[in-house]
């Protein structure tokens, strides 16, 4: 490894690419990071600015269940960080309700009849429940009930998804939905709001605030790169990487990167970490990984996302941050109140800007749709659904995000563990971190942890951390001492090795 000049490779200046190089950088290793996206660091964390209004890709909730998480976004954005009440909904045949669910308003919604037949088929669900649910469905019928199902988790999953709740792994639901249950929702709405003594008790779904950086999570993006920038790291913009070849004879990786006028350049480091998706990673890898491996990352598919964001004159229509529109007859799956999440994503308080969100495939009808005709359908639908009239909408713009979604088929789980094992075996030095870097549907706090641990494990040049042991609330669980202790304590596998 004599002569190379970084300690790391990164690949991705999103939340997990940034956050190993701030942690490699704040121990005074040179790292280098190298980001496709010529304008934006942040991934799908990022904030667009479109006439200074902001854009977030989805609104990004700051909440993890790792203190260390938590303590490492104060560090980085100080004051910067807001607390914001959560306020969202569920629209569903011509009506609001509120989310997360209030059971008593939800029933006089929904009328006596269908209220009794919601509860009989809850308790057949209950009595007769399917033995080891495999699909969505099957998981969340099992949990609240045929009828609850159809009405509240049927149709906006499969605008997410693009495809049937039964083709859907159980293991989503068993993620997104954990720790919701009727009975969680009926204690949550009629008892007092009590806080758990242990972070790690909170139910995500039903916390009632949340943090987020005063102009959007690309804020927080920003400051981190600006910081590992004057820590003496480098983040290069406009740089796609485009190969990974690993040099026995110097025990070294060399990154190939395309720029955006078609320049090639080389970036060397002794390791490289990855938050770009697996799948086109190992096509990258160098010498080829075996045949069976790379038919694997041909498994791993995405669920594509844009957004139509509009700016309106303010009416003040709603206040939530967010309103599922779990509605067929319309294609938006969610409407984002920016100016709800902080009052500075609109430049002028006599306007709002909202962001309708479509899912999709990429090269799909609605991908390819130009961008006027889709701000029309998302005007459109905006005024169908209620919530502002056509007419109000001053202006807006599209943002497409590729693979905003892992996808969770029968297959995945196999398809990663074989990468996984290759890589293992064939890939010194090679750390995936991250969403689609581990094919992982998490979040940001999972991103960080697994990228602060590979970089932990990259400066005890040995690796002291299973990433893989990180769980989707961004805690680390190993098995054993060591995990239950950072079980305890709620801090994560960090705390061990920091002493906090
Ligand atoms: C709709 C939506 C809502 C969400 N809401 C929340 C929320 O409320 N709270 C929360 O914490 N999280 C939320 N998330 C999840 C959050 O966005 C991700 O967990 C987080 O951004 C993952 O970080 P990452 O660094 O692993 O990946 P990414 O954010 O995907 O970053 C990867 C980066 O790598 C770059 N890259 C990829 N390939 C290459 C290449 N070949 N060469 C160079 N660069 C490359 C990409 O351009 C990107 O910048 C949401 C996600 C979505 C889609």
């Amino acid at each position: 490894m004599r002569d190379c000049p970084n300690k790391a490779v990164i690949v991705g200046a999103g939340p997990a690419g940034l956050t190993a190089a701030y942690e490699l950088t704040k121990q005074g290793q040179r790292v280098v990071v190298l980001e496709s996206d010529p304008e934006y660091v942040g991934g799908i964390s990022r904030t667009v600015s479109y006439h200074g209004y902001r854009f977030d890709i989805g609104g990004h909730r700051f909440f993890s269940k790792s203190g260390e998480v938590e303590d490492l976004w104060t560090e980085i954005l100080g004051t910067d960080m807001l607390q914001r009440p959560r306020s969202s909904k569920i629209y569903y045949g011509g009506q609001f309700y509120a989310y997360p669910l209030k059971p008593f308003e939800a029933l006089s919604k929904l009328g006596i009849i269908e209220s009794c037949l919601c509860v009989m088929s809850f308790l057949a669900a209950r009595t007769s429940p399917t033995p080891n649910p495999r699909s969505f469905e099957e998981w969340v019928v099992n949990q609240f009930g045929e009828r609850l199902f159809r009405i509240f988790f049927k149709t906006y999953t499969e605008k997410v998804w693009g495809m049937s709740c039964k083709e859907i792994s159980a293991d989503w639901a068993a993620q997104r939905i954990k720790g919701l249950s009727l009975g969680s929702a009926i204690k949550n709405a009629l008892l007092p709001k009590r806080q758990p003594k242990v972070r790690t008790q909170l139910v995500k779904t039903l916390i009632d605030t949340f943090r987020y950086p005063r102009l959007g999570p690309g804020m927080m993006w920003d400051a981190c790169a600006k910081k590992v920038r004057s820590m003496g790291g480098e983040v290069l913009l406009g740089r796609n990487v485009t190969g990974c070849r690993f040099d026995d004879a110097t025990n070294s990786w060399t990154v190939t990167a395309r720029t955006a006028d078609g320049r090639v350049e080389e970036y060397r480091g002794e390791h490289v970490v990855s938050s770009m998706p697996v799948r086109q990673l190992v096509e990258q890898i160098e010498p080829r990984l075996p045949e069976d491996v790379l038919r694997s990352g041909e498994f791993l598919r995405y669920r594509d996302f844009l957004t139509v964001g509009l700016i309106l004159r303010e009416r003040n229509r709603f206040q939530d941050n967010w309103i599922y529109i779990h509605d067929p007859g319309v294609k938006v799956g969610r409407v984002q109140n920016y100016k709800s999440w902080s009052p500075e994503m609109v430049p002028d308080s006599k306007y709002c800007c909202y962001g309708l969100e479509y899912f999709c495939f990429e090269g799909d009808g609605l991908w390819t749709t130009p961008e006027q005709d889709l701000i029309a359908l998302a005007k459109k639908e905006l005024e169908q659904v209620g919530l502002a009239a056509a007419a109000d909408v001053v202006d807006g713009c599209v943002i497409r995000q590729p693979k905003a979604y892992p996808v969770y088929d029968d297959g995945y789980k196999r398809h990663v563990e074989i990468i996984r094992t290759a890589l293992d075996a064939h890939c010194p030095n090679l750390h995936l971190v991250g969403r689609n870097g581990m094919h992982k549907y998490n979040n940001q706090d999972h991103a960080m942890m697994t990228a602060l641990l590979a970089a932990r494990n990259i400066l005890a040049g040995e690796k002291l951390y299973d990433v893989w042991a990180v769980n989707e609330d961004g805690e680390y669980h190993e098995s054993g001492e060591a995990g239950a202790q950072s079980d305890k304590d709620g801090n994560g596998a960090a705390a061990r090795a920091t002493g906090t």
